[in-house]
């Protein structure tokens, strides 16, 4: 349908163009995705109104999309909106007159608070009506309440939480509310915005409506891959929006690229279960082996985590090496490595729990017991020009003549192009002797060793020593609900619950009960830190069954790695829900607890799609 969308009144609300965009144009469109979970359908709507923004009022869409991606600005910025509940909820009470015992009842009852915050207004008289939100209105004391901290930064952020309050009408409050918590979930998921910001932008372009129907739909297509790409190098709205409405979707690659300062999300690989799986993955190509170093991977004169957390503070030394290790013709790079615990004494690599008991802010030179070495496996961007379309060879040489290693502080990755099993399976034994996690097996030439940011890729294979045996790799599971323990273990919890993510529907798929793997410690210490995260109901947006319900559900905010023997079809966990089976989902079994991955947020754990990837691997090698 949307192909031949002309103009449109999208979300039944019109508003006069060169007028800001009426906040109930915005929730009136979340009401119609949150009514449906089919993805085409989300996808019409949301483009449909970018459309109509587009056409009355495009400066306002660079804060719709962040309205609808439920942040306020780029990722990497770390600024976080998510207001806490107990201050929600009295600023709910106070703006409705109703007792915050009341309002928490209702809570405990629903599940949301966007719900309990609109049916307080719904019963509460209004005498007189303030003006109508705007979309830039909301997005600015958004921002603002964000932005509010030091002395009285509780009372002045529930004054603005009751002003947007006291304005809003019908679903308003719901979704106003959700907001602020930093929890939209309407199961609108960042990949469909970027499709309708791509489809909204192709189709107001003048030349499309003089396509013909099957060149306005490959339009369509070649668009969203275009935006989605862009965004993968800089991933920053503030940018690729008032370029997207300079240029157009043509014009969008040659006026954004990769940014020394803009972090981007680092290329990923792909387990495999053994040296000979890897091979046959990589067959009639030519390629290469690197160890895979277990540290904290990081970006420039500036760090970035993974996650794209600004690590700077926690490196000082990192930062104070660079200029020894930089030479002189190099002016700016963005790098892609590890940084590793390193033993100046014995002149080695240190395991990657040491690394994990360094600060993690404001770090002083002075006081680093933990030294640290960088180890650098590819180079993205070299002297103003972004290389992520060379091959992985060409990188490789740049790389080596960009920087100049320094014993203990900065090394290249070990290599060894090697091409058999025996020596493969050698230079395995090497790098798990020196510390190192096992191998990357990474094409070297051709299309196909280009750098892709932000993607799990089939051109980088892992091999870990512990995948020779058991399942190919662990997985990183969020912990979302307990057991009360029985035995030695009255006085703490005594087995979880885990669950892996599902990015599409934005929700928490139960995968498996998790005993084994903690030691005494280890348990006191989860329940010191879980009972804070303890909440009476399950969230809406936890997918389990009644067979596996725990005896306390925790919001989710830790993510646990863990090994399991094998995975199988489960008619009670839900993980991967319909990818194997229609109605049942795959759980593990026997699963041993591994370490917590403080790097890594609920968000970031193990998603359904690789939880079916490792599903179907185990029978891929019988
Ligand atoms: P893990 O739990 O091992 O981090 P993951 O699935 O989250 O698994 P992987 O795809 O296995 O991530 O590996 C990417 C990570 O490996 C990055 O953090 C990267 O810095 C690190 N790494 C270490 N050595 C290398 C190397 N030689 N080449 C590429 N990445 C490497």
């Amino acid at each position: 349908n949307l192909v031949n969308l002309v103009s449109t009144k999208a979300s039944d609300i019109d508003w006069e163009a060169g007028t800001p965009v009426p906040y109930a144009a915005l929730c009136k469109t979340f009401e119609k995705i949150e009514a449906t979970t089919k993805r085409l359908e989300i996808q019409e709507h949301l483009t449909t109104f970018f459309v109509q923004i587009i056409e009355h009022s495009p400066d306002n869409l660079l804060e719709t999309l962040y309205l609808c991606l439920n942040r306020i600005c780029p990722e990497y910025e770390n600024l976080e909106l998510g207001v806490g509940e107990s201050l929600l909820i009295k600023a709910i009470a106070e703006a409705t007159g109703r007792k915050t015992s009341k309002v928490k009842e209702e809570l405990t009852k629903w599940g949301d608070l966007g719900k309990v915050a609109k049916d307080s207004k719904s019963t509460q008289p209004t005498l007189v009506k303030p003006k109508p939100l705007t979309i830039p209105a909301v997005f600015s004391k958004m921002k603002s309440i964000a932005n509010t901290n030091g002395q009285d930064s509780q009372e002045r952020k529930i004054r603005d939480i009751k002003f947007l309050l006291t304005a809003c009408r019908g679903d308003e409050a719901k979704y106003l509310i959700r907001s602020l918590e930093g929890k939209l979930r309407i199961g609108l998921a960042e990949q469909t915005i970027l499709i309708s910001l791509a489809q909204s932008i192709a189709l107001k372009d003048p030349g499309y409506q003089n396509l013909s129907k099957t060149l306005k739909a490959e339009e369509l297509t070649a668009a969203a891959d275009i935006v989605k790409s862009v965004y993968s190098e800089v991933p920053s709205y503030d940018i690729i929006v008032p370029t997207l409405l300079k240029v157009g979707v043509k014009g969008l690659r040659e006026d954004c690229k990769l940014t020394p300062g803009i972090p981007l999300k680092p290329m990923l690989a792909h387990p495999t279960k053994s040296i000979t799986e890897a091979l046959d993955r990589v067959e009639g190509q030519t390629f290469t082996c690197e160890f895979k170093y277990d540290g904290e991977q990081d970006g420039t004169t500036k760090i970035y985590s993974r996650n794209l957390e600004d690590s700077s503070m926690k490196y000082p030394d990192v930062l104070e090496k660079l200029s020894s290790i930089v030479k002189p013709d190099t002016k700016s790079f963005v790098l892609d490595c590890e940084i590793v615990a390193w033993d100046p004494e014995k002149n080695c690599l240190l395991p990657f729990q040491i690394l994990s008991t360094r600060k993690r802010k404001d770090v002083k030179e002075s006081d680093i017991k933990v030294c640290v070495c960088l180890y650098a496996f590819d180079l993205l961007y070299l002297n103003g020009e972004s290389l992520l379309q060379k091959s992985f060879t060409e990188r490789r040489e740049l790389l080596y003549n960009a920087f100049q290693e320094i014993e203990g502080k900065f090394a290249f990755a070990r290599y060894m192009n090697a091409s058999n099993v025996e020596e493969i399976q050698a230079f395995l034994d090497e790098s798990v002797k020196a510390s190192c996690e096992g191998l990357m097996v990474k094409i070297l030439d051709g299309q196909e060793s280009r750098y892709e940011p932000s993607k799990r890729s089939r051109n980088w294979l892992k091999i870990k020593k512990d995948y020779i045996s058991g399942v190919g790799d662990s997985l990183d599971l969020v912990v979302i609900g307990a057991y009360l323990g029985r035995g030695k273990r009255t006085s703490v919890y005594g087995t979880f619950l885990l669950a892996c993510y599902d990015p599409d529907n934005e929700e928490y798929q139960t995968i498996c009960k998790i005993g084994t793997g903690f030691s005494d410690v280890s348990l006191e210490n989860h329940f010191k830190f879980l009972k804070e995260h303890e909440i009476p109901e399950p969230k809406t947006y936890y997918n389990y069954d009644k067979g596996a319900k725990p005896d306390v559900w925790f919001e989710p905010c830790q993510v646990w790695e863990v090994k399991t023997a094998d995975l199988s079809i489960s008619p009670i966990y839900k993980a991967a829900l319909g990818k194997i089976d229609p109605s049942k989902g795959v759980s593990l079994r026997f699963p041993r607890f591994i370490q917590i991955r403080e790097d890594k947020k609920p968000e970031d754990a193990t998603s359904n799609d690789q939880v079916a990837d490792l599903y179907r691997s185990q029978f891929r090698n019988e």
